[in-house]
């Protein structure tokens, strides 16, 4: 619902949206270890005041990357901090905490940082074998 750069809440970083109804299995892109999560907040809405509401996971993988998974319900956090994880492992349910307009997942993949966030681009295995950065408003199944 959202792609890199989208007018709505992305104009400055490489993220993606994905529509989904809450309590949607969200899965692990890469293997990894918990650094970072929230899982307290049960507020929302499309208004920036609540930019800090937002329940989510940070997966630190071994090549220095971090996945920022974002808008998990209230407690749909299945994972805990310090967790070694593998691609596919089941991390949470998605939600509509923070700052979101409708149900949905945010993910974006970033580098270590102090200061501003500097998210890059990631490529995607898609059912056709090929490795693509996923468009907005595009239907992708596994
Ligand atoms: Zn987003």
């Amino acid at each position: 619902m959202q792609g890199y750069f989208g007018n709505f809440s992305h104009q400055e970083e490489h993220a993606l949206d994905f529509d989904m109804p809450q309590g949607t299995n969200v899965c692990a892109i890469r293997d990894g270890v918990v650094v970072l999560l929230k899982e307290d907040s049960n507020v929302g809405g499309a208004d920036k005041k609540f930019y800090n509401d937002g329940n989510y996971v940070l997966v630190y993988h071994n090549d220095g990357t971090m996945a920022n998974y974002v808008y998990f319900r209230q407690n749909g956090v299945v994972v805990k901090l310090g967790d070694n994880i593998k691609q596919g492992d089941l991390i949470g349910y998605s939600g509509n905490t923070g700052f979101s307009s409708a149900p949905h997942l945010h993910l974006d993949v970033c580098l270590p940082y102090v200061g501003k966030k500097k998210t890059i681009s990631t490529k995607f295995l898609l059912k056709n074998q090929k490795n693509e950065v996923l468009k907005v408003n595009q239907k992708y199944t596994k």
